[in-house]
This record gives C-alpha cells, sequence and structure tokens, in this order.
C-alpha cells in the first residue's frame, strides 16, 4: 500500500481528519488528494471590473481547494446540534458538542484566539423573538471572519504540509475495492490505502453520488432549502448583531405553516456569488478586520422542502429554480422589497435611488417570477415578523437576492463510526448528507481520525 490514510477532499472534514491523526499517529503514512488549488493560488477572477459574472472556471476558486467551501466563508464556527447537520444522532450529542469545542481551541490555537465567542444563552432576544411568533435557536458561535478564517488555513496547512503529502489540482476520479484496502484513481495515476476518508463537500455532490452507485453504498435523497439573501442597512439589525452576531431564528408562516429561517447573518459584510455546479446562486459573508467591513448586514431566508414519493431529486428541484434565475439574470437577481411588494421589478434606476448600496453587483429584476408562490409568500411573512423585533426590515429599499439556494448531499449510509459497509472506507463532511456547517463537519473529521487512530493500520 502507497498509504496507510488516504484523504479525499481538504475541506475542513479532510484538514481536521489529517491534523487529528498526525498529532495521534504521527506513524502513519497519510495523503491527501484535493480537486483545487494551494491557499495562496485560490483567487476567483470575478474583479467587479473586467469580469463581473461568474465564467465557470475549471475548477472553483470560491468551493474548492485548501480549506474547501469554507475558506473565503465567514468562518462561523457555531458550536450547538440545533442546526448546522445532524452528527449528534450518529455520534450522541454530548460527544457532538465536545468535538465542536475541541475544533474551536485548535482554531484559537492557530489564530482564532483574537476573535470573539458570542452566546444566545444569556440573550434578552429569545423573549423578545417569542413575543413576537419568532423561536430564537441555541447556540455559541465563534466568528473568525474571512481574513481570521485565513490565518488560521495557513497556520494549519503549514503544520501539516511536511507531516501529510497533498496532492492539489489531483481530482480523484473513482474509488475502487482492493485487497487489503482501497484504490484512487487520479489523472497522475493510481495510489493505494489501508483506510479511506472521504470528505468532498457540497461541490463533491455529484461525485459521491457515482462513488455510492459504483460501490453499492445505500443512499438518501435529502432537503433543499431554498430562498434569498436580504441585505439592509447594518443599525437596523446591530442591537441583535452586537449581542449574539449571529441569530437562528424560525418562524412559521400563519398560510402553509411552513418554517422559515434566517441563516448565515454577516454583519457589516457583503454579499457574494456562489457557484455550485455550474449554477449561480448567492451567499455572504464579513471580515473581522473593521477596514474591510460594509455598511450593510445580510442574511438568508431560507424555507426547507423534502418531497415525498413519487419524486427524489429536492436538489435537481432547487437548481431548476436557480437555472430559471440564472436564465432571466444571467446570474443572481437583485429586487428591492418595495418593488416585490408593488408587484413590479426592479430596475437600475430604483436600485439607485435606495438608501443602501448593494455590496454585489446583481441584475435588478422579479423575484416573483422565479421563486413558487408558497415559498415567496413565506419570506414576505417573515420579512414581516422580523420587521417587529428589528424594525426596518420591511423598508422599501431591503434588498433581497435570489435565489439562494443550499444544496444538501444524498445521506450516504454510514454507521456510528461514520463508516461504510465496507471497512475501513469513511464518509464525513458535508459530503456525507449528514453535516452542514463548518464545525460539525470539523468535528466528524476528529471523530473518524480518533477511531482510525486507536485502530491497527
Ligand atoms: C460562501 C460560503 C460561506 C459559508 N459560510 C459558512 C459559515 O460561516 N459557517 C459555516 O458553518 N458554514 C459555512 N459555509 C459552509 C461550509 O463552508 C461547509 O459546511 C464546510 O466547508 C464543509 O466542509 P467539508 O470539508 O465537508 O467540505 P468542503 O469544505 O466543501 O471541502 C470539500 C473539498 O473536497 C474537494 N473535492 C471535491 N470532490 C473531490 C474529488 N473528487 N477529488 C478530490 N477533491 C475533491 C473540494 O475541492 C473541496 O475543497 C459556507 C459556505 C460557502 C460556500
Amino acid at each position: 500500500m502507497d498509504y496507510d490514510v488516504i484523504i479525499i477532499g481538504a475541506g475542513p472534514g479532510g484538514i481536521f481528519s489529517a491534523y487529528e491523526l498526525t498529532k495521534l499517529r504521527p506513524d502513519l503514512k497519510i495523503a491527501i488528494f484535493e480537486a483545487g488549488n494551494t491557499l495562496e493560488k485560490r483567487k476567483c477572477p470575478i474583479d467587479g471590473e473586467m469580469i463581473t459574472k461568474c465564467i465557470n472556471c475549471k475548477t472553483c476558486s470560491i468551493m474548492n481547494g485548501f480549506g474547501g467551501a469554507g475558506a473565503f466563508s465567514d468562518g462561523k464556527y457555531n458550536i450547538t446540534n440545533e442546526f448546522g447537520g445532524t452528527l449528534h444522532e450518529f455520534i450522541g450529542k454530548d460527544k457532538a458538542i465536545d468535538l465542536m469545542k475541541y475544533v474551536d481551541t485548535i482554531n484559537a490555537a492557530h489564530g482564532g484566539a483574537k476573535t470573539k465567542l458570542y452566546s444566545t444563552a444569556s440573550s434578552g432576544l429569545k423573549r423578545q423573538c417569542l413575543q413576537n411568533g419568532l423561536h430564537l435557536l441555541d447556540a455559541s458561535v465563534r466568528h473568525l471572519g474571512t481574513d481570521i478564517n485565513y490565518e488560521v488555513l495557513t497556520n494549519l496547512y503549514n503544520e501539516l504540509k511536511d507531516k501529510v503529502e497533498i496532492f492539489f489540482l489531483t481530482p480523484v476520479r473513482e474509488v475502487k475495492i482492493i485487497d487489503g484496502g482501497y484504490a484512487v484513481v487520479t489523472d497522475k495515476g493510481e495510489y493505494t490505502g489501508v483506510k479511506c476518508i472521504v470528505s468532498v463537500g457540497r461541490s463533491g455532490s455529484k461525485w459521491m453520488e457515482k462513488v455510492c452507485e459504483d460501490l453499492n453504498i445505500k443512499t438518501l435523497s435529502n432537503r433543499v432549502d431554498i430562498g434569498v439573501r436580504v441585505e439592509l442597512p447594518a443599525e437596523v439589525f446591530s442591537h441583535i448583531t452586537d449581542e449574539v452576531y449571529e441569530s437562528k431564528i424560525v418562524y412559521k408562516t400563519e398560510k402553509y405553516q411552513d418554517l422559515v429561517r434566517t441563516f448565515c447573518m454577516n454583519p457589516k459584510g457583503a454579499v457574494v456569488n456562489e457557484n455550485t455546479n455550474g449554477i449561480v446562486t448567492v451567499n455572504g459573508h464579513s471580515y473581522e478586520d473593521p477596514a474591510n467591513q460594509t455598511e450593510n448586514t445580510n442574511f438568508a431566508l431560507l424555507v426547507s422542502k423534502h418531497f415525498t414519493e413519487p419524486f427524489k431529486d429536492s436538489n435537481g428541484y432547487g437548481e431548476s429554480i436557480a437555472k430559471l434565475s440564472n436564465m432571466l439574470g444571467g446570474g443572481v437577481i437583485v429586487q428591492r422589497f418595495g418593488d416585490l411588494i408593488r408587484g413590479q421589478r426592479s430596475t437600475d434606476k430604483r436600485i439607485a435611488k435606495a438608501f443602501i448600496t448593494p455590496t454585489l453587483k446583481a441584475t435588478p429584476g422579479d423575484l416573483s417570477l422565479v421563486m413558487p408562490k408558497r415559498i415567496l409568500d413565506g419570506i414576505i411573512e417573515m420579512i414581516y415578523a422580523l420587521d417587529k423585533i428589528a424594525p426596518g426590515t420591511a423598508n422599501d429599499d431591503t434588498l433581497l437576492y435570489g435565489v439562494e439556494v443550499k444544496f444538501y448531499n444524498m445521506e450516504v449510509a454510514i454507521d456510528s463510526n461514520l463508516e461504510t459497509e465496507h471497512k475501513g472506507l469513511f464518509v464525513i463532511g458535508d459530503g456525507s448528507g449528514v453535516t452542514h456547517s463548518l464545525s460539525h463537519a470539523s468535528a466528524s473529521g476528529v471523530y473518524v481520525a480518533r477511531y482510525i487512530a486507536e485502530t491497527k493500520v
């Protein structure tokens, strides 16, 4: 065998598996195969001037490379079982929280200690939410910010690079079961390992499905979350974001009894494009350094869709809606809340008149031509509900960018060791469909590393 452990994917899941393995078992020979680039070479060509739209690079610098999808994220590590994945259902609630806390100490030790750990525990926001038909989920969150997150990743890379062989720009095409382990097929050749940890994230979702098909691993269809990114002046939410930073607030709509929730709140942040398998959707992030902050806060409002028989392709449903916005707007569409309510499209002129400057150059348009009525009705109801705890949310000039889609991978059949029915083949992080966040994905990496470290390799 070439290696004791092969890791596919250098996102948080892969990085934390490698980190923990090198710490506990320095005797092991480990390799990471990563489809994307090194951290410093990851550069999205969109500069807002020469290139304003996604040009579908061969490997997306936002999603692929060292640090994975999280590299240029807001670096919000939520310590909670309430959202971010269902890791606790596999390994137990206490264990999951312990591992997320452990991940936090590693991040802190690699440059994150100067950032703040926020908590909803002692905030008065919970009561205020309940009084207005809203429900605040409990969590602690370390906000690294895009800048410190980058620093932490750089430090982790420097620590790993001499202990682990890392193959960049080397997508694994196929995983094969061989005598005594696994072989990974790449354009540079075939490599073998006794154990294999697959951590390919959301960008590897289609590939993961194929691996499961090839190796006869069962999968379950997952949900898709569809919605918009809201952008408003930072002052509107500052009484909340200053205290808890990220608030996950859930609202049950009167009309359909659907749950709408806030997601990925970025105080003084920027709205950005996201490219998943060639489809452009919207996301957001923010910096810890005040010099890079904006005057706006953004967050997503999402509705989860689960489908029952005969329809199984929840991601396909989300993709179709995102494609519609790409077809009409050439990418992401932006609309003022007031225009949406009046039933008129936004135009460049109307956006220019607004008392807020958009942080993303998107095409002014009409989201009601893109979003299903049920989802849009829910989002509008929630904006009015949020207006009660953060007056100004339902202002005419509040910007809505669409569509934001959270694709979830098919849930891969794994056991309580996060191991497939093929012994020694583990599937972790967002690629498993079990986690959907930095902290859960990282924790799953540590968990599997500890399990492997204890077994004889
Ligand atoms: C813009 C943005 C902002 C975000 N903000 C936050 C946030 O603030 N907080 C939060 O909790 N979460 C956030 N997320 C989500 C978070 O980034 C993910 O949950 C997390 O990165 C998942 O980690 P992972 O290791 O499972 O997968 P990923 O980070 O997706 O890493 C998977 C890696 O595998 C590689 N890969 C894929 N297929 C192959 C293959 N066949 N061969 C080799 N390599 C392959 C990919 O190139 C990628 O680098 C954000 C995501 C985005 C895109």
